[in-house]
């Protein structure tokens, strides 16, 4: 039976990726397999999409999963009908679900494309959950969770692993198969998740085809986008092996988009919000209303680390190209909007954490091509709002803020730099760190490398690196340590001829700003 034969699968390639993990019983309990919702139509095996886990509090996680049993299906629908099923779940200390300690049963409605966000609360924290789901006699995968330690509890390490920009056509998801190979307790995603248009490379740098490929524009096709990338498999384990922090960036809707984007696009913000938040184990506060998402939100683990995970795309207030120098340079220029930034300000008035991770889309530290800032690279990322890069950075600083250390994804590079208050003044001090994580699969535009004169005018930048892979970042109270992962050839599809490894590590010890080669 095709259902169990797919547990089974899953199952075991979260097995191999837990150390330690149980041996899994020959017969899982059963859990009774009838209709669930009698006056529904019959249907398919709707678990194709795998099940997710999202943005853990101490004492509750989201559980995610979508019905769709024909999930590239142009009207976005999935194969389902026009009907409200109901989904039962439950979550189990144990992964053969013997020690069940919550289950319900949801809606699953035509209106959220038969999506699933549980909030269960009431969970112990800083432990791990197993969880499935249940609906007309199919079972899902089996995902594993974890809830966020308590607030204030002393924790003494966090792994997590963070990667952004996962074009389906231009590669295989091999960095997603090194995540479940780490193991991480958190994974964090920056953005391009899926892509609005079809790559523009050529036919050697596209490994697999869009089932609609064309522009996606319409709330159907951002939902069938969505779908394909879900019917990864190496995706799905990533998903099942632990819960995720999601933000968006440009492609969740179309490229380049922000806030002085046409009135046209509302449609295209509505829809592609939409579907992000059908397909996403975030929370109902982020439910968008219309064209609008509350995205922007802090998460913590303990007394180690604050993740605020920000918006750098709904709230600009001027468009990103066609700059010049002086107008990237006007102070009313915002990236995150007023409302985010004294959000973001506030938070920097308390110390909970040892480290503080700003969890966002694009390059923060100044990049420099004449060492003058005349050339003003990159305007569609903080470079293009140093007004706010200044103000958030003098912030951080003013307040005292122990450890900040800004994750960063979008340019489909590995990037490491400090930053500075002053890029220009080379003595000015050190008061923070960026991580860029590159690619899963999108390859990089064309832009050449950086060359030792580039370095020279950049000595806060101290690497790059332009392959495919994630970033896997180790945190203690003592010192974060972040691996630089790099996937050997995201075109290959057989993982036997794909080196998946770090390619360098940098640390920053706590109290004392700066990278250091590990
Ligand atoms: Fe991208
Ligand atoms: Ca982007």
């Amino acid at each position: 039976m095709a259902t169990v034969n797919r547990r089974r699968v899953l199952l075991g390639g979260l097995a191999a990726a837990v150390s330690g993990a149980v041996t899994l019983p020959s017969s899982i309990p059963s859990w009774a397999s009838a209709r669930t919702t009698a006056a529904a139509p019959a249907i398919r095996d709707p678990f194709q999409l795998g099940v997710a886990s999202g943005d853990p509090l101490p004492d509750s996680v989201v559980l995610w999963t979508r019905l769709a049993p024909a999930p590239l299906n142009p009207d976005g629908f999935g194969g389902m009908p026009d009907a409200t099923y109901n989904v039962e779940w439950e979550l189990a200390n144990d992964q053969a679900f013997g020690s069940v300690v919550q289950h319900g049963t949801a809606a699953a409605v035509r209106a959220q494309a038969h999506s699933v966000h549980i909030e269960p609360v009431g969970l112990e924290p800083g432990r791990e959950y197993f969880y499935r789901f249940k609906t007309e006699g199919f079972i899902s995968p089996v995902g594993r969770t974890r809830t966020a330690p308590a607030a204030g509890a002393a924790v003494n390490q966090l792994k997590y692993c963070f990667a952004s920009c996962q074009h389906w056509e231009e590669g295989w998801y091999h960095a997603h198969r090194g995540i479940v190979a780490d193991n991480p307790e958190l994974v964090l995603f920056m953005g391009d998740y899926i892509y609005e248009k079809p790559s523009g490379r050529g036919p050697e740098l596209k490994v697999r085809g869009l089932a609609v490929p064309e522009d996606t524009a319409t709330l159907a096709l951002y939902r069938a986008r969505h779908g394909q990338h879900k019917t990864d498999a190496d995706l799905q384990a990533a998903h099942a092996v632990a819960p995720w922090i999601t933000v968006f960036d440009d492609h969740e809707v179309m490229n380049n988009w922000n806030a002085t984007t046409a009135p046209a696009s509302t449609a295209r913000k509505t829809a592609g919000f939409q579907a992000f938040y059908e397909h996403m184990p975030i929370r109902s506060t982020a439910k968008p209303s219309g064209a609008s998402i509350q995205l922007y939100r802090q998460l913590a683990w303990g007394n180690l680390a604050r993740f605020h995970m920000m918006d750098t795309r709904q709230y600009r207030n001027a468009q990103a190209t066609g700059d010049n120098c002086t107008t990237m340079r006007d102070p009313k220029r915002t990236i995150t909007g007023s409302a985010q930034e004294q959000w973001l300000l506030k938070a920097f008035e308390t110390h909970p954490c040892t480290w503080d991770f700003l969890g966002q889309q694009v390059f923060f530290a100044q990049r420099d091509g004449d060492g003058k800032s005349s050339t003003c690279e990159s305007p569609d990322s903080w470079n293009g709002y140093q007004g706010s890069r200044d103000r958030i950075t003098k912030g951080w600083v003013d307040r005292k803020v122990p450890n900040p250390i800004v994750l960063t994804g979008d340019v489909h590079r590995h990037w490491a730099a400090d930053l500075r208050q002053d890029y220009f003044d080379h003595s000015d001090p050190i008061v923070g760190s960026e991580l860029v994580s590159t690619s899963v699969t999108s390859t990089s535009a064309g832009s050449a490398p950086p060359t030792a004169g580039w370095y020279a005018n950049n000595p806060h930048v101290k690497y790059c690196k332009g392959e495919r892979g994630y970033v896997r970042v180790t945190a203690t109270p003592q010192q974060m340590k972040a691996d630089f992962v790099t996937v050997s050839n995201a075109l290959e599809r057989d993982p036997a001829k794909v080196v998946i490894k770090t390619d360098v590590s940098y640390v920053v010890q706590a109290g004392k700003p700066g990278l250091q080669k590990a």
